[in-house]
């Protein structure tokens, strides 16, 4: 027997009313891409299909290295939404791990549907999944960040996904998804520069995200990546809440 098979106290399946939920925190600022600053809370699901191994959330789908059914707890979806309307913000942004690995859960529509009773929902994903149709209704804007090489320990196949990518192009032609891709050096903007014409990504969407876990690493690849940038005709975000609170979990 499997977790989602598990019945909860209510004599309905556990698929049917949790998910796991590895943090639930606000308001705070979303810290980067084209909504840096706004105010939020952030909703942070368990599970990946991928295994970037610059990951810094490796605690919700990393087994060999974490427990993961312990980092990330099913939850009951009415208790998180009552914990998220609690932090009384506009938005609501559900990160993960890879948040549409869910989709498919009943647990998952009404955790849409009862959040987006409180205001905007945003969505992070990895940009392997495409959303169902319900996931399009709900969700307001999407943030899809497909991994490049430097992921370490995915095949191309796996981590990029032509017709995935598509369907978020007709949603960022829409104002409604951006592209943001973790770049460490200048090989790695390359790879980006070549994967937006490949797939034709609208450049005005894309944003170039520095790797880094400290302010002082952020900063630097900034300044360092920065002309190159522009060169290629996208956009730069910064990860303003390293900057501003550091590697901290829950903030
Ligand atoms: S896709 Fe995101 S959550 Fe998944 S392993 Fe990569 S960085 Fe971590």
């Amino acid at each position: 027997m499997t977790n989602t098979d598990t019945v909860g106290s209510t004599g309905r399946a556990l698929h049917e009313t949790h998910l796991p939920v590895a943090e639930i925190f606000g308001p705070t600022f979303q810290g980067e891409g084209p909504h840096t600053g706004r105010v939020c809370s952030f909703v942070r699901l368990g599970l990946c299909n991928l295994a970037c191994v610059f990951c810094d959330t490796p605690y919700t789908w990393d087994r060999a290295r974490f427990d993961v059914g312990a980092e990330c707890p099913e939850q009951n979806v009415t208790a998180v939404c009552d914990q998220v309307a609690g932090h009384n913000t506009p938005l609501t942004v559900i990160t993960g791990g890879e948040p549409l690995i869910h989709q498919g859960r009943v647990a998952f529509i009404e955790l849409l549907n009862r959040l987006a009773q409180h205001g905007g929902i945003h969505v992070e994903t990895n940009g392997t999944i495409p959303p169902t149709e319900h996931t399009r209704e709900r969700v307001e804007h999407f943030t899809v960040s497909p991994k490049l090489s430097n992921n370490g320990a995915d095949p191309c196949n796996k981590r990029v996904k032509p017709c995935v990518l598509r369907a978020f192009v007709e949603l960022a032609m829409a104002g409604r998804a951006n592209f943001k891709f973790v770049v460490s050096d200048h090989g790695d903007l390359a790879e980006v520069d070549h994967l937006v014409a490949e797939h034709q990504l609208p450049r005005s969407a894309v944003w170039i995200m520095p790797e880094g876990r400290t302010g002082d690493e952020i900063l630097a690849k900034q300044a360092t990546l920065a002309d190159a940038v522009l060169k290629c005709g996208l956009n730069m975000t910064t990860r303003m809440h390293v900057l501003i609170w550091g590697d901290r979990r829950g903030v």
